[in-house]
C-alpha cells in the first residue's frame, strides 16, 4: 500500500511517497515559490540522484501535477501508474475543537476545516486548496487530514484557558491549542518504545526545537501542557518568534514605531526571536559559530533561548509530578549538544543529568540520571502515513 503524504503551505509543497509495508520512502521531495515564473522542484527517487529544476509553477494544483509527473516519469518515476497510490495524507494545520483525531476526508470535514480558517489563516486555507487540487487530479483517491492540533485536544481546561473575559472563549474559541501534535505524538511514542514500557505508564517531556519551536508535557500517552497557544507564536524564543512577552508590549511598540497592528504582528512573528536578537540569523549553526568566536549578541541569544527551554522543563516537570524521560527533537534538538548542554545544566536536582560525550556525539540516550534523556530524530511524515493508514483500515473494517 502506498501513501502519498503532502504538507501544502502558503507557497510551498512538501511530498513523501511511502511504501507502508516496509515504511520505505520512495520518492520524497518539494516545490517552492508557487505562484512565480522561477518555482523551485525538489525530487528525490530512492536510489538515484536528487533533480532540481527551477520552472514555472503557477498554481498548488499544477505543483501537484508536477509531483505526479515525476512521480509517474519512465525514467526518474518510482509508480506506472497514478492508480498505485492508496491513500494521501495531508498534514492540516489548525483541526481548532472540533477534529480530535485524523479524518477521512469528505464535504462536511472540508466545511469544519473552512470554518477553522478563522485560527490559521495563513495555513488552513492552502491546506485546503492541497486537498482540492488532489480531488480534481487524482479523483477517487481517499484523502485523510492529520491535523497539528489534533494531539493536545486532551489539554485540561486549566491549561487551554487564557484569563480573558469569559465570552471569549465562549463565543470565538479563543484559548490554547497547541501545534506540532504530530511531531510530540511520534517522539513520546518512539521513547516510550525505547525503554519497553507502554506509554501509559509515563510521563515524559518532548521538546520539539526547531526553526518554530514548542515543548509538550505528555502524561500517560495525553498531552497536557504544550507552550504554543491559540497561535504558534507563544511560549519558547523561536528562529524569527518571539515566543512569550509581556502583551502590553503590543501597544507600546505600535506607539513606539509608528506601526499598525498588523505591522506589529509581522515584527513579532518575522522578525524577532534569534533573528531579531542577534541582527544576524536565525540558523543555529551560524549563531553558535559566531557565539564561539566571541559575538556577544549571539551569546545573549543563546543564553536566552536555553533559560527559557530550562524554565519550561521545570515548570512541565511540576505540571505532571515527575518525570520520567524528557526528549529532544526537530533540527535543534537532534543536532545542537551545545543547547541540550546549556538548558540541562544544574538540573540533578530533578534526576536530570547528562553524560558529555554521548551529548556531543548526539547519540540517542545522553542522560545520566534518574531521567532518561533521548535524542529522537522526529518524522512528521512517517507518522502522517501511519495515521492515513490506520484511518483507512477503519474505514475498511
Ligand atoms: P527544523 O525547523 O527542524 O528543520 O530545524 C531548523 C533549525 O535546526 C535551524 O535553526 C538550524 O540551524 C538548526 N540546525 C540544523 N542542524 C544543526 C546543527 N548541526 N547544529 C545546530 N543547529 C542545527
Amino acid at each position: 500500500m502506498k501513501v502519498l503524504v503532502l504538507n501544502c503551505g502558503s507557497s510551498s509543497i512538501k511530498f513523501q511517497l511511502i511504501e507502508m509495508e516496509n515504511e520505505e520512502v520512495l520518492a520524497k521531495g518539494q516545490t517552492e515559490k508557487i505562484g512565480s515564473q522561477e518555482a523551485i522542484f525538489t525530487y528525490k527517487p530512492k536510489g538515484k540522484e536528487k533533480i532540481v529544476r527551477t520552472q514555472a509553477i503557477v498554481s498548488h494544483d499544477v505543483a501537484i501535477e508536477v509531483v505526479l509527473r515525476a512521480l509517474m516519469d519512465p525514467y526518474e518515476g518510482v509508480l506506472k501508474s497514478k492508480t498505485e497510490i492508496d491513500g494521501i495524507g495531508h498534514r492540516l494545520v489548525h483541526g481548532g475543537e472540533e477534529f480530535v483525531d485524523s479524518v477521512l476526508i469528505d464535504e462536511e470535514v472540508k466545511k469544519g476545516v473552512r470554518r477553522c480558517i478563522q485560527f490559521a489563516p495563513l495555513h488552513n486555507p492552502h491546506n485546503l486548496r492541497g486537498v482540492e487540487a488532489c480531488e480534481q487530479l487524482l479523483p477517487g483517491v481517499p484523502q485523510v487530514g492529520v491535523f497539528d492540533t489534533a494531539f493536545h485536544h486532551t489539554l485540561p481546561l486549566q491549561a487551554y484557558l487564557y484569563a480573558l473575559p469569559i465570552k471569549f472563549y465562549r463565543e470565538h474559541k479563543i484559548r490554547r491549542y497547541g501545534f506540532h501534535g504530530t511531531s510530540h505524538a511520534y517522539v513520546a511514542r518512539k521513547a516510550a518504545e525505547y525503554v519497553g514500557k507502554p506509554v501509559e505508564s509515563l510521563k515524559i517531556i518532548t521538546c520539539h526545537l526547531g526553526n518554530g519551536a514548542s515543548i509538550t508535557a505528555v502524561d500517560r500517552g495525553h498531552s497536557v501542557e504544550t507552550s504554543m497557544g491559540f497561535t504558534p507564536l507563544e511560549g519558547l524564543i523561536m528562529g524569527t518568534r518571539c515566543g512569550d512577552i509581556d502583551p502590553a508590549l503590543i501597544p507600546h511598540i505600535a506607539d513606539l514605531e509608528k506601526l499598525t497592528l498588523a505591522q506589529v504582528d509581522a515584527l513579532l512573528n518575522k522578525k524577532s526571536g534569534m533573528l531579531g536578537l542577534t541582527e544576524k540569523t536565525n540558523d543555529f549553526r551560524e549563531i553558535e559559530d559566531a557565539a564561539a568566536a566571541g559575538d556577544q549578541q549571539s551569546i545573549w541569544a543563546l543564553e536566552a533561548f536555553c533559560h527559557r527551554l530550562k524554565k519550561y522543563i521545570g515548570a512541565y516537570s511540576a505540571v505532571l509530578g515527575g518525570l520520567d524521560i524528557l526528549v529532544f527533537t526537530a533540527g535543534i534538538g537532534e543536532h545542537s549538544p551545545l543547547v541540550r548542554a546549556a538548558t540541562l545544566k544544574n538540573m540533578e536536582y530533578l534526576g536530570i543529568s547528562v553524560d558529555e560525550a554521548k551529548n556531543q556525539a548526539n547519540a540517542f540516550d545522553i542522560g545520566t540520571g534518574r531521567v532518561k534523556v533521548l535524542v529522537i530524530p522526529t518524522n512528521e511524515e512517517l507518522a502522517i502515513a501511519r495515521d492515513t493508514l490506520r484511518i483507512l483500515k477503519e474505514r475498511s473494517s
